[in-house]
């Protein structure tokens, strides 16, 4: 039948049907002219319940649409707690329910509507809605850490017990340019003197005194005191010391370190280091500095202090010591603490110890921590303090503001980053929490057990901060309810023994992205049999992921009719096949196409066309009318007088 024909009959334009016929699936193709008797009579058939089915479904996402641009329009603003649920959160926006789902989704997160997510979740979920989401506390009396971390800024209690804390001071920089060097240089140019005795622990960071003073270091591997200063804006250093090598100048690093001190807009110095290096160039670092980041140094009339240093030779350390705390000095007003307060403060170390179990550091902000204190993080109970460790690895009874220490005694790892405080366990209160970080995100969808899919695990190193944040959340947009990409682990840096073995400790594989990997490391993969793919590109390494995910999830199988053919006569067997031979009755018959055999209007068995044959030689179509040859492959003996239906099965492989 002509398509012309059929939109007659079905009172449509011939660009209507063509248009149409995709929407209800039946993909003719806008080209078509021709349409298949029997296909045609199917279209007549189903039409009308389709188009009403069609014309409801778009109906229902015209309205969804247009009361999400609604919404938008109105520019609304939302208030809510620091926990809602779904159903509420869909009621505040004023829309279903369904939709908010679909968001959180795309965000990772798989939740029923009676199930609670936090302010922060709502919040990237309103802005991708276009709406603006106000955090109440009063509303609900129950407050973010990181809220009580501000407010305990404010509100210090009594004037009288206020007292200037330490200034906490973090170094960042490029991969390579000297900063754990250089904290090794001024952790040994004047440790606490009082404190000697015991010995260095890394716990992410440490104190010196210096003139009679004490001054807090982080000194938490780079990629993690990035994380921590990314986190929740930088309200863990007080002041930065940006590294830049002599020898190597400006690098990605060294401007994203810079543009998370900028954006915490805290005091820095920079400190050109390696300057005992024959190579090292000083003016180059100093003309990239001011060229790519508008740094200018004072002696050439800008205002950025730099302090030219040799890490590993010991030079100019006191100079930047003294210049770090100068700054330090004129910012003293606003480092004001309360050490009589319940403590709060900030993750800046969190690891699982076999002996200790849970393990992190904290850096007190305010208030002092003591044993015996109740932990709360993210809302939940995170556990009583049964020890305090110094950085030193000696016990304490309690640390005051500006203290890095170390608890045992937690019940879960909280994420360097995170606020925690002293205060009184709801342990009832369980919150679905997204954070930026996807990982988190996603593991709590394993978690939750419900996410019956398969999972792509992995590792992903960057170059910079940005790249990996930005790889992880466009991954976390691939996911769905078949297939999800899991992030067990992301961090900076070249490709390390550490990823492999983590890797395989989790069936992942690792994704390199602008990083190397040495040989010795490429050879502990290959024993390992753990995967390493390299990538420069952002979007070839979604396009990869995007593939691979779309070949997990299972294609719709589609049907589609081509011909029938009465079988008129039965040669032999040939192989595993059936040589026959008959007459296209309608449609045509293609070769390769699958076959059912009909005798006395019952459908007795299935076969696959091997071979078509018209007149002896090989063909890819009989036409109807046209009498052909066919080997057919089959459990079913066929006959004289069976009607052989020929079709195809289309794969739908679902877009994402
Ligand atoms: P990070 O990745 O920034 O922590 O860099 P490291 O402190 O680990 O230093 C990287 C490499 O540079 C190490 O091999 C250090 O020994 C070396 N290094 C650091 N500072 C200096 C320095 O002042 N002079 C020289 N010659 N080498 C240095």
């Amino acid at each position: 039948m002509n398509v012309t024909e059929l939109a007659r009959h079905l009172r449509v334009s011939p660009q209507e049907l063509r248009d149409i016929l995709p929407r209800i699936g039946f993909d003719i193709g806008q080209r078509a002219i021709k349409i298949d008797q029997r296909l045609a009579q199917r279209i007549i058939k189903e039409w009308p319940r389709l188009v009403r089915e069609l014309k409801n479904r778009e109906e229902r996402e015209r309205r969804q649409e247009e009361a999400v641009a609604a919404v938008r329009a109105e520019q609304r603003v939302v208030k809510i707690g620091s926990v809602v649920t779904i159903k509420d959160l869909a009621n505040s926006f004023g829309l279903p329910v369904n939709r908010i789902l679909a968001e959180l989704m795309k965000n990772g997160i798989f939740a029923s509507l009676n199930e609670k997510i936090d302010a922060d979740t709502a919040m990237i979920i309103g802005s991708e809605l276009g709406i603006e989401v106000v955090v109440e506390n009063a509303a609900d009396n129950k407050k973010d850490e990181v809220d009580l971390l501000e407010e305990s800024r404010r509100n210090q209690g009594d004037q009288a017990d206020l007292e200037v804390r330490p200034p906490v001071i973090v170094v960042m920089g490029h991969v390579d340019h000297g900063k754990t060097k250089l904290l090794d240089a001024i952790r040994t140019t004047d440790v606490v003197a009082t404190e000697a005795g015991g010995i260095t622990q890394h716990i992410g960071a440490y104190q010196i005194t210096r003139k009679g003073k004490v001054v807090t270091f982080i000194d938490t591997p780079g990629h993690e005191a990035f994380t921590a200063m990314r986190k929740r804006g930088a309200r863990v250093a007080d002041l930065a010391i940006l590294v830049v090598a002599a020898d190597d100048g400006v690098k990605p690093q060294t401007i994203e370190a810079y543009r998370i001190i900028e954006e915490a807009k805290i005091p820095f110095v920079v400190a050109i280091n390696k300057i005992d290096k024959p190579e090292a160039n000083i003016e180059k670092a100093k003309q990239e500095l001011a060229n790519q980041l508008n740094l200018l140094a004072e002696d050439w009339g800008g205002k950025v202090v730099i302090c030219p240093i040799s890490a590993k030779q010991r030079l100019g350390i006191e100079d930047l010591l003294d210049t770090i705390l100068l700054l330090a000095d004129l910012e003293e007003s606003s480092r004001l603490a309360n050490p009589k307060l319940e403590a709060i403060g900030t993750i800046i170390e969190s690891h699982v110890n076999k002996s200790e179990g849970p393990v992190a550091t904290v850096l007190v902000q305010n208030g002092t921590l003591k044993i015996g204190d109740t932990l709360i993080c993210n809302e939940q109970y995170y556990g009583r303090v049964r020890a305090l460790k110094n950085y030193r690895g000696q016990n304490i009874k309690q640390a005051g503001p500006s203290t890095p220490v170390k608890i045992i005694g937690l019940k879960a790892t909280p994420e360097i980053g995170d606020v925690v405080r002293v205060g009184q366990a709801d342990r009832s209160n369980k919150v679905k929490v997204a954070t930026k970080s996807y990982n988190q995100a996603i593991t709590r969808v394993h978690d939750n057990g419900s996410f019956g899919g398969q999972t792509i695990n992995l590792i992903v190193k960057s170059d910079v901060f940005g790249s990996g944040e930005a790889i992880e959340e466009s991954l976390l947009k691939l996911n769905n309810e078949e297939v999800a990409v899991r992030i067990i682990h992301r961090s900076l840096g070249n490709i390390t023994e550490g990823d492999i073995t983590r890797a395989e400790a989790n069936q992942a594989r690792i994704i390199g992205f602008n990083v190397k990997a040495s040989a010795q490391v490429e050879d502990l993969a290959r024993s390992k049999e753990v995967v390493i793919e390299q990538y420069e590109i952002i979007y070839d390494l979604i396009n990869k992921i995007k593939k691979e995910m779309q070949d997990l999830m299972q294609p719709e199988i589609r049907r589609v009719d081509l011909g029938r053919l009465k079988v008129l006569a039965i040669f032999h067997f040939e192989g595993d096949g059936q040589v026959v031979g008959g007459k296209v009755l309608d449609g045509s018959i293609k070769a390769d196409c699958q076959l059912e055999i009909v005798r006395n209007k019952e459908i007795i068995g299935q076969g696959k066309l091997l071979k078509l044959q018209s007149g002896r030689q090989d063909v890819s179509e009989i036409l109807v009318d046209q009498e052909g040859g066919l080997q057919v492959s089959s459990q079913t003996t066929i006959e004289v007088g069976d009607i052989l239906q020929a079709y195809r099965e289309d794969k739908l492989f679902k877009k994402m």
